[in-house]
C-alpha cells in the first residue's frame, strides 16, 4: 500500500513563501498562486450558499478571490471547461471552470470581481485558514462554528451574523 498524502500538516508554512501549487485529480491542471503573504494572515472564504455547494460536491467551498495576474494556470491536456452559471442569486453570471476528465473545480469568474479570478481550494496541499464566510445563514445545523471568521448571513459584504 501507498503511504497516504495530503496531510496538509506535513507541509510547513514556509515550504509556500512565494508560491502554492496544486494539482487536479487527474493531474492534467496545474494552479499555482504567486503570493507572499497567502499564509501571513487568514486568506480566502468558505460559502455555504448551494451552488457552492452543488460545485464542492461538499457542504462547504474553500474559495480563495485573488487578482488574475497573481495566478498561472496551466492546462496541459486541455481538459478545463467552463460552465456558464446563470441561475446565481445576484443575477449576475457566474463561469465555473473544472477539469472535463475527473470533475475538480478549479475557478469561478463573475463580472462582479473584475480583473480577479476565484479559486477552489480544494486541489492544494494546504489551505490558508479562511477570513470569511458566505451564506453562514445557510450552513447545516451540525457544521461546527469555526472560531474568528467574518461571518456574513448571505453574500459577503452584507448583513453580518450575530455572535
Ligand atoms: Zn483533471
Ligand atoms: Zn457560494
Amino acid at each position: 500500500m501507498k503511504t497516504p498524502e495530503g496531510n496538509p500538516k506535513d507541509h510547513s508554512i514556509a515550504e509556500f513563501e512565494n508560491s502554492l501549487t496544486g494539482t487536479c485529480l487527474c493531474g492534467s491542471i496545474r494552479v499555482t498562486i504567486h503570493d507572499r503573504d497567502l499564509f501571513t494572515r487568514r486568506r480566502g472564504h468558505l460559502c455555504h450558499c448551494s451552488n457552492c455547494r452543488k460545485v464542492a460536491g461538499s457542504f462547504v467551498a474553500a474559495n480563495l478571490i485573488i487578482e488574475e495576474e497573481k495566478v498561472t494556470i496551466e492546462d496541459t491536456k486541455g481538459t478545463l471547461k467552463t460552465y456558464n452559471d446563470h441561475d446565481t442569486l445576484s443575477g449576475n453570471p457566474v463561469f465555473r471552470s473544472f477539469c472535463s476528465i475527473d470533475g475538480n473545480p478549479i475557478k469561478s469568474e463573475t463580472p462582479l470581481s473584475p480583473g480577479k479570478v476565484i479559486l477552489k481550494m480544494g486541489i492544494f496541499p494546504r489551505i490558508p485558514e479562511p477570513e470569511m464566510e458566505g451564506f453562514a445563514l445557510h450552513a447545516h445545523p451540525w457544521e461546527t462554528r469555526l472560531e474568528g471568521t467574518i461571518k456574513y448571513k448571505l453574500a459577503r459584504g452584507g448583513e453580518k451574523l450575530e455572535e
